[in-house]
Order: C-alpha cells, then sequence, then structure tokens
C-alpha cells in the first residue's frame, strides 16, 4: 500500500509547452523538509489548494477542481494556474497509486518565496480515511456562528471567502470545537441565522422534495461535490436549487447532509444534540453516485 506521495511542482505560465512538463516536477520524500521557511505557505497561508478524490485509480471532478483552483487564484490575485500542466501531474501522481482504494491527492500553489518571483507548488496524495461510519450511520453536527452577517462575503470581499485557501485554521479550530462537544463536525451559521457551509464541507438540505444549499455569494467556497450532486439531482429528475437557508428551517428539515471530495455525502443525524431525520435512499443514491467515477 502506497503511504504517502509528494511531489514539487514548478509552476508553469499558462501557454508553457507540454514537452516542460516532466522537468518541472520533483519527487520528494514526505516530510523531508521540501517547502523553504520562507514561503508564505508556512508564514501566512498565502496560498490556495484543492482536495481531489481518488477512488479506484480514478481521479474525480478534475476539470471542476481545477476550474475552483484558478478562481481561488484569481481571487487571490496569484498567477493563473496551468490546467494542461496540472492536469499532467495529478495524471503522473495518480498512476502511482494502486488501483484499489481510496486516496486524497491535495495540489497547492502558494504565493511563494517571501519575497520571490513566483509561487511554489506541490502535490500531496495520502490513503482516504476510512468514511464507512460517516456515510452510512451518518454525523452528529453543531452549528457555530461564523462571526460574520449573510452580507459579508459581498461587502469585504478582502475576507476572500469564496477562495479555497491555505489558511484553514480557523476551520481546524472548528472541528476541534465539536470533537470537544462530543460532535463529528461542524456547520458554520451566519450571526443573522442562515446557514454557511461545514468547515471543510458544503451542506445539502432536503425541504419537502426539493434539495437546497445557500449559494456561493452567500460567503462560502462552491463545492464540487454538491455542484455535481445537483447535476445527479437533474438527470434523475430531481431539482437542486441554491437559495438562502435559515438555521431554523435546516432545523425543520426533512434531511441534510454535508458533502465533501473525500467523506462524500454524511447524513446529519443530529444537530445541536437534536435529532435529525435521514434520508436512507437518498444517501445510498448519493454515495453510489459519488463513488462512480466522475470526470
Ligand atoms: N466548503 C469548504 C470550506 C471546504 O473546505 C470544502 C472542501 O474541503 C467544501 C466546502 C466542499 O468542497 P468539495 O465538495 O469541492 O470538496
Amino acid at each position: 500500500m502506497v503511504e504517502t506521495l509528494t511531489f514539487l511542482v514548478d509552476p508553469l505560465p499558462v501557454g508553457a509547452a507540454a514537452d516542460s512538463f516532466d522537468e518541472a516536477v520533483r519527487e520528494v520524500e514526505t516530510g523531508a523538509g521540501a517547502l523553504a521557511v520562507n514561503d508564505f505557505a508556512p508564514h501566512r497561508g498565502d496560498g490556495v489548494f484543492e482536495t481531489l478524490a481518488v477512488i479506484d485509480g480514478h481521479v474525480q471532478e478534475v476539470g471542476p477542481h481545477l476550474a475552483r483552483l484558478a478562481n481561488s487564484a484569481r481571487i487571490c490575485e496569484l498567477p493563473e494556474p496551468n490546467a494542461d500542466q496540472w492536469r499532467a501531474v495529478i495524471a503522473a501522481a495518480a498512476a502511482r497509486l494502486p488501483a484499489q482504494g481510496e486516496y486524497a491527492l491535495k495540489i497547492a500553489l502558494s504565493r511563494g518565496l517571501d519575497p520571490g518571483p513566483k509561487p511554489t507548488a506541490w502535490v500531496y496524495v495520502v490513503p482516504g480515511a476510512d468514511f464507512t461510519a460517516a456515510r452510512e450511520r451518518g454525523i452528529r453536527v453543531i452549528t457555530l456562528d461564523r462571526g460574520i452577517d449573510r452580507g459579508a462575503g459581498e461587502r469585504a470581499p478582502w475576507l476572500l471567502l469564496g477562495a479555497k485557501t491555505l489558511s484553514y485554521a480557523a476551520n481546524m479550530a472548528a472541528i476541534r470545537e465539536a470533537k470537544r462537544r462530543s460532535a463529528d463536525d461542524a456547520l458554520f451559521v451566519t450571526s443573522d441565522g442562515f446557514v454557511l457551509e461545514g468547515p471543510t464541507s458544503s451542506v445539502i438540505v432536503r425541504i419537502g422534495d426539493r434539495f437546497v444549499t445557500p449559494p456561493p455569494a452567500a460567503g462560502i467556497l462552491h463545492g464540487t461535490t454538491q455542484r455535481s450532486l445537483f447535476a445527479h439531482l437533474e438527470a434523475t429528475g430531481r431539482t437542486g436549487e441554491y437559495r438562502d437557508v435559515t438555521v431554523d428551517e435546516l432545523r425543520s428539515a426533512d434531511a441534510a447532509w454535508l458533502v465533501s471530495s473525500v467523506r462524500l455525502a454524511a447524513p446529519i443525524t443530529a444537530l445541536d444534540d437534536v435529532p435529525m431525520p435521514v434520508d436512507e435512499d437518498a444517501t445510498r443514491d448519493f454515495n453510489a453516485y459519488l463513488l462512480s467515477p466522475r470526470d
């Protein structure tokens, strides 16, 4: 079994010749100190990243992840990532993995050395944790006030709320707070009572026969898993809808899930210690779809 893989990548400009891709990537020993201490990533969390699932040798949703990486880079005023180079690097890393099993493949683009001419980048692959229990038995979730109101994303774009930046310390703190309160995960809500997202996931809520999720403009990341599930809902005669969801609506919803690339769809079984109904059929359908090869 492959434990971890790490590659340092020299991020090439858009349009660079494909025959320069091989020279721009170098495998390093994981944990061997490959990143310079004067890089903006370890100092400031100043960079962007993506986590892609590799399931039985297939890298899921490469296009949507690269599109979001490009969007995060744009929001953070980083150079536009070369999608062809990233596709080649992702494919080369995935080719090193066994044909069976789940892996998390992380790609990152930092602002680079301080001061420096260009970003640094890397790929890091780790075996996926066993999420069978979360997918099948569900998760207990607490709501946590994110300390911003519904308009903050639009009013304060410098908060970079729609970008997947390397600054995840607050997100990790929210998960620790959830664990301290005997829950599995957290769900951020606004100070004026709207549902946002989990620290590492999007939320989908079923209200009657409608599946709803908060719009990205609410100051959240646009989830690739949520988008993929909405496409699946449309393809199977159901509807996914973007709209604001109040915390009160969530509390009385018919079902809700936290969804993300590697854990996939985890039904919420309790919200703030109050049991929530679980839609077992939809959960099975969602995870069967998410486990199938997707591009
Ligand atoms: N929201 C946040 C803050 C996240 O960190 C993530 C994933 O890590 C998501 C949503 C879900 O995104 P995706 O479905 O693309 O994994």
